[in-house]
């Protein structure tokens, strides 16, 4: 059974829209209560389902793409840099 979140992403690519190519990887989209489903909701309208302008500006997806993995604390619309978010993992673990 898909959730309501995989539904609209399919939704989106049946209608040739370029969702982020990360979506079935992504925590986001893909765990359960990873985060509340207001803010889940808000990210995937802005950011995963839309347009590649907008899911490249993604900091989940650049810092995947920078780093080859995307701590759990980086949202999509986190103002760290890379080397900001570096740091942050060596302070806390
Ligand atoms: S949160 Fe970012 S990296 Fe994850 S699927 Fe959405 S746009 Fe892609």
């Amino acid at each position: 059974m898909y959730s309501k979140y995989q539904f609209i992403l399919f939704k989106t690519q049946k209608m040739n829209k370029s969702s982020c190519p990360n979506i079935h990887g992504c925590q986001i989209i893909n765990i359960k209560d990873f985060i509340a489903p207001e803010d889940k909701e808000i990210y995937i309208k802005n950011y995963c389902s839309s347009e590649k302008e907008e899911w490249e500006k993604c900091k989940r997806y650049i810092t995947k793409n920078e780093l080859n993995f995307c701590p759990d604390f980086v949202m999509p619309d986190t103002e760290y840099t890379t080397d900001q978010i570096l740091d942050i993992i060596e302070k806390e673990y």
